[in-house]
């Protein structure tokens, strides 16, 4: 059996703790679909198909992974690629509750899909995209927290 394992989130931009589950993600399936959510807020910083390039680009030749924009819901998305598990990080205790109704939420819709929640490398449990976003508009040093691409991304999104 060939085990698919589906990986949503919205990226804007892709950080190192992203770029970690991916990397745990890929011990754990045969294949891994990173899909690329539009975002929650109506302004995202990078278009869809900018950050299915960055997420590529970071990750590098990995066979077993396929970049994909989510269109629709990510429950159906799964079921359509035959995706039995959703992969999300869970970084502190704030993010549990949100994340265990969308766990339920998800297997309603899809049965069969379970989610896993992995946990990131300590020293990456404080990045998210939303704080990268904002010490990068203030000219802060973004360098632990992303690749030096999506680093040179950002600085030139806010020269
Ligand atoms: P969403 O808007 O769907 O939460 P994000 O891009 O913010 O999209 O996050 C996608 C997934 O990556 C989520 O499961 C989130 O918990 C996880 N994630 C984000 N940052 C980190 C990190 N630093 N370490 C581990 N997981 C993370």
């Amino acid at each position: 059996m060939t085990r698919i394992a589906i990986y949503p989130g919205s990226f804007d931009p892709p950080t190192k703790g992203h770029e970690d589950i991916i990397r745990r993600g890929i011990q754990l399936c045969d294949r891994l679909i990173v899909a690329v959510a539009h975002h929650s807020s109506k302004n995202p910083l990078f278009s869809v198909a900018e950050r299915l390039e960055l997420l590529r680009e970071i990750v590098g030749s990995e066979p077993t992974v396929d970049y994909v924009e989510i269109t629709g819901l990510v429950a159906h998305q799964a079921r359509e690629a035959g995706a039995t598990v959703l992969l999300r990080g869970l970084r502190v205790a704030g993010d549990f509750e949100y994340e265990r109704q969308m766990a339920v939420m998800n297997r309603e819709l899809c049965p069969g899909l379970e989610t896993v929640f992995l946990a990131p490398a300590v020293d990456q449990m404080h990045i998210s995209s939303t704080l990268v976003r904002e010490v990068a508009r203030y000219g802060g040093d973004v360098s632990r927290l992303v690749h030096p691409l999506v680093a040179k991304k950002l600085s030139q999104k806010f020269a």
